[in-house]
């Protein structure tokens, strides 16, 4: 995985950290942050200049950007972050994962980080393969973007977390949101924990939770549950039972 940046001190810095920190220092993942201004020739290193045709803000230009992704011949595919990109979701992650899975850590894909107005449009044309957007809303650069892609595959890699499980029900895994958690104490100023969490019934709080999970997708995300063809027989009677139809 290869992130390329002109800030790749805070990408570094965030990727030394929590779980993306111990999944490289395990090996899990082999991550590599690139600096977009190591090629640039000039003295100010400069890597943007005015877009023809006039208008506000400067562009990422083409030749330090080629010349720096060239040298490095890094692992493909590139993607450019970009609020034009493919939107960016647990899917996507979930596919990005499976690329880097088994690679030993080391390969899978690349990321490069607009800045300023954006890219020149050769690059995207001839150098990346791809665009990923993680929202429809616009950030100064692509480095928050890129971390949230590295981020939400790394932790998706076996090994890089330390309970595998943890992945298994949380939000997305299977089309629905994940169901309400709770830790101690029991009962917070007046407010307890539902009550089937403390039976210590394993099967019954699966299906309570289930439920809860499913309550709260059709209530917050029913694009979700229309995805995956709606709520089936026994999904809606288990609802019933637990008074949340
Ligand atoms: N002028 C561009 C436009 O209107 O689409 C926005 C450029 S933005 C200020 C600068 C850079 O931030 C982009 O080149 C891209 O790399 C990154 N960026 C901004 N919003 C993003 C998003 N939602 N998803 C991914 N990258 C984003």
């Amino acid at each position: 995985m290869e992130v390329f940046t002109i800030f790749p001190d805070v990408v570094e810095a965030y990727c030394t950290t929590s779980i993306v920190g111990r999944a490289r220092r395990a090996g899990v993942v082999d991550l590599r942050v690139h600096d977009l201004r190591s090629a640039a020739t000039d003295p100010h290193r400069s890597v943007d200049d005015a877009p023809f045709g006039g208008g506000a803000g400067m562009v990422l230009a083409p030749e330090p950007v080629f010349a720096a992704v060239e040298k490095v011949d890094p692992v493909r595919p590139l993607y450019l972050l970009s609020p034009a990109g493919r939107r960016f979701d647990q899917r996507v992650a979930e596919e990005l994962a499976g690329g880097v899975e088994g690679s030993g850590g080391g390969a899978g894909f690349a990321l490069l980080c607009g800045r300023y107005e954006g890219v020149d449009q050769r690059i995207v044309e001839h150098l990346v393969d791809g665009e990923l957007s993680v929202g429809d809303y616009v950030l100064a650069g692509g480095e928050l973007a890129a971390l949230v892609v590295v981020e939400a595959v790394v932790r998706l890699l076996p090994g890089a977390l330390g309970n595998e499980a943890s992945l298994a029900d949380e939000s997305f895994s299977d089309g629905l949101l994940e169901y309400p958690q709770y830790t101690r104490p029991a009962v917070f100023r007046e407010w307890p924990v539902p009550e089937m969490l403390l039976s210590g019934h394993h099967s019954e709080i699966a299906r309570w939770r289930r439920a809860q999970s499913l309550r709260r997708t059709l209530e917050r995300r029913p694009d979700l549950l229309a995805a995956r063809g709606g709520l089936s027989e026994g999904e809606q009677r288990l609802l019933e039972e637990f008074g949340l139809a």
